[in-house]
């Protein structure tokens, strides 16, 4: 199975993530975990992410695409498929990645969009327990804003290639993962 996530902050995209990973058998590629772990390690990589992380400023492409790329390609090869988390996030990285998967035969089957109202994302990325550092109130805001303006133009860019499956991610947690494994059940069988 080859899975996109497109979620605003705060929907739950790292868990279902890890649960559709998990039930397709697949890896689940998550750009946030993988930058956090660069910043974690203090490599010379990490330092240069580690500002746009504390801002909840997009990422520079070229490192979004070094950090990534490779990833996609071996997951493929080693358990034919992926979730992608965080990744595209941008219409620029769409294309990139859709160039990727014409050149890779690694193009999504799917992209799965959590959809959830801002104040209900808001109230869980203030309240979230494990407190990750771009979590404090004028961060999410504004991780939020970055999303309206460069992220949720994907929503319509993927409906427009009839891959986009939307669901309803104000549900609770095991509902929302149950929908998205009745829906990524049939498109595995068709
Ligand atoms: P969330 O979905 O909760 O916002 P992520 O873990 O996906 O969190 O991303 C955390 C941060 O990592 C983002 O705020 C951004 O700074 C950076 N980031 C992750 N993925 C990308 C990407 N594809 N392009 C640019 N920046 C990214």
């Amino acid at each position: 199975m080859r899975v996109i996530m497109l979620a605003p902050p705060g929907a739950g995209k790292g868990t279902q993530g890890e649960r559709i990973a998990a039930r397709y058998g697949v890896p689940h590629i998550s750009s946030g975990d993988i930058f956090r772990d660069e910043v974690a390690r203090q490599t010379p990589l990490g330092k240069e992410l580690s500002g746009y992380l504390d801002r909840g400023d997009l990422v520079p492409n070229d490192l979004v695409l070094s950090l990534i790329k490779g990833r996609v390609v071996e997951a493929v090869q080693q358990a034919g498929g992926y979730v992608l988390d965080g990744f595209p996030r941008t219409l620029e990285q769409a294309e990139a990645a859709a160039g990727i998967g014409r050149e890779t035969s690694t193009s999504a089957q799917a992209v799965v969009y959590l959809d959830a109202p801002e104040d209900v994302l808001i109230g869980r990325l203030t309240g979230r327990g494990e407190g990750r550092a771009d979590d404090s109130a004028a961060v999410a805001r504004h991780r939020l804003t970055v999303y309206a303006e460069h992220t949720q133009p994907l929503v319509d860019y993927f409906a427009a290639r009839g891959i986009l499956v939307k669901i309803d991610a104000a549900a609770p947690m095991d509902v929302v993962t149950q929908d998205i494994f009745a829906a990524l059940d049939r498109v595995k069988r068709s």
